[in-house]
């Protein structure tokens, strides 16, 4: 048998020096983001009570590249650069002529990709000399991510977790106390925000949105704190680039470059990480299809609106052009935590916009038998939210079979599945439920949108 390669691993000299910024490429500017009183565009000052200066300005940064500052080069080689993976088991078990590769962001310290930019907006701000961080978690791995950053430059950390994952996903928590951070249920009774939500549902279980409302809040009241987000930023998109990067020159030492790319959409950042180096080399004429995968439940991009709406449920956040539900949404409570936000980073919607990139929507009884699939022919457990990518990537190479075509598939694997085994209890019981968000749901919450 001829030996086949099955990790593609770069050499840490060969890591990326520089993130790349999509903004610079693409051949519209980004709207602006607006004052949420005003509705002007917001300028740098606007936005220092929350962000050091340093991600203020990557935010709108229209440099192609940004160096990645040595220190933080030191940090991401103790998981980076990551493997490449060839799935020759998946391909053999489904018969398929494909040939699928994942990139897999599951060796990091958090078990995901998030650390790629946790790590750069602790040390960024650690540089401003400010003592202390408040972020919002879903499920709870940026949480985790931050934490752990945290711990390495010794800044203080307050996470408000959603509280119905504070109660069901306990040793999340333990995992974010364990790396030094406070954590508390959201809403809380820390807050104006989480105040007067309990005063309205004192049974309420939160969201992503209520829970960024007190981080901003509680950042913004405070001259030693400021705010850390975990997606949907231009900055935090930008720092996930290494991601695509490095698959694209482990694909080159595959010889490979993909037909077709799947990665999975909750904020944007993993997908955009993995996808927005091979955007650019669409812009300049190469042939690449690239799928956004997302849950039915929340179908930010296959049905939400492009429009200017909050970041967040009590209207704090400046106003971003983005695909949403409406910053009201509440979502249904599907295992894949992560993917549950309202909106879609500005840029990724922008993309999508130009028709740069497509979406799907899946259920989550499907995206788990994707997961289980995967899981037994490649040995890894992937997290829910990865696992939709995956089922785009299955169904692909299933259509290659039936087409008897070899396509090239790439598939962000952003995380591992070890710390959502509850979900996976669920889907063994014969537990887990579709939801399909109703559409009188979406129209209620669209409007409620501010400037329609
Ligand atoms: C948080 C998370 C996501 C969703 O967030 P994005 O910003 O869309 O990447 C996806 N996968 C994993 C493993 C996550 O932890």
């Amino acid at each position: 048998m001829v030996a086949e390669k099955t990790k593609y691993i770069l050499e840490e000299s060969r890591m990326p020096t520089a993130w790349y910024n999509l903004a610079a490429d693409l051949p519209v500017p980004p709207p602006p983001v607006l004052h949420p009183g005003t509705g002007q565009p917001v300028g740098p000052a606007d936005l220092e009570p929350l962000f050091p200066m340093e991600l203020i300005l990557q935010e709108v940064a229209t440099d192609r590249y940004v160096d990645i500052p040595a220190e933080i080069q030191a940090i991401y080689r103790m998981w980076r650069p990551t493997p490449l993976y060839r799935a020759h088991r998946l391909e053999r078990a489904l018969d398929t002529p494909a040939r699928i590769f994942y990139k897999y962001e599951g060796v990091s310290p958090a078990g995901s990709h998030k650390p790629n930019t946790a790590v750069p907006q602790a040390w960024y701000n650690k540089q401003a000399g400010v003592k202390r961080l408040t972020t919002e978690t879903g499920a709870g791995q940026w949480g985790s991510a931050l934490s752990i950053a945290c711990a390495f430059f010794g800044i203080e950390l307050k996470v408000y977790m959603v509280k119905v994952s504070y109660f069901q996903k306990p040793y999340r928590r333990a995992l974010m106390e364990t790396f030094g951070a406070t954590c508390v249920p959201s809403p809380s009774p820390d807050t104006n925000a989480g105040r007067a939500i309990l005063a309205a549902d004192p049974e309420s279980n939160g969201s992503l949105g209520i829970a960024i409302s007190e981080a901003v809040e509680d950042a913004a009241l405070r001259d030693d704190t400021k705010y850390s987000l975990g997606s949907v930023l231009n900055h935090v998109l930008m720092h996930q680039t290494i991601i695509g990067q490095e698959a694209q020159l482990q694909l080159e030492e595959a010889d490979a470059w993909p037909d077709v790319i799947f990665g999975c959409v909750g904020g944007g950042s993993n997908f955009a990480g993995l996808t927005f180096p091979f955007i650019q080399q669409k812009l300049q004429g190469r042939d690449v299809r690239i799928v956004a995968a997302e849950p039915a439940a929340c179908p930010t991009l296959t049905r939400g609106i492009y429009a200017y709406d909050f970041g967040d449920t009590s209207m704090m956040t400046p106003l971003v052009k983005m695909h949403t539900l409406g910053h009201t949404f509440v979502p249904a409570g599907i295992h894949a935590g992560g993917l549950r936000y309202h909106g879609m980073a500005p840029l990724v919607s922008l993309a999508k916009e130009l028709n740069l990139i497509e979406a799907e929507a899946y259920p989550q009884t499907a995206v788990f038998d994707a997961a289980v699939r995967f899981a037994r022919a490649e040995g890894i457990l992937p997290a829910p939210e990865s696992a939709h990518a995956i089922k785009g990537g299955i169904d692909e190479a299933l259509r290659c079979k039936e087409a008897g075509e070899a396509k090239t598939i790439l598939i962000g694997l952003s995380g591992h599945g070890n710390f959502d085994l509850g979900a996976y209890e669920s889907y063994v019981a014969g537990n887990l439920v579709d939801y399909e968000h109703p559409q009188a749901e979406i129209e209620r919450a669209l409007a409620e949108l501010p400037m329609r």
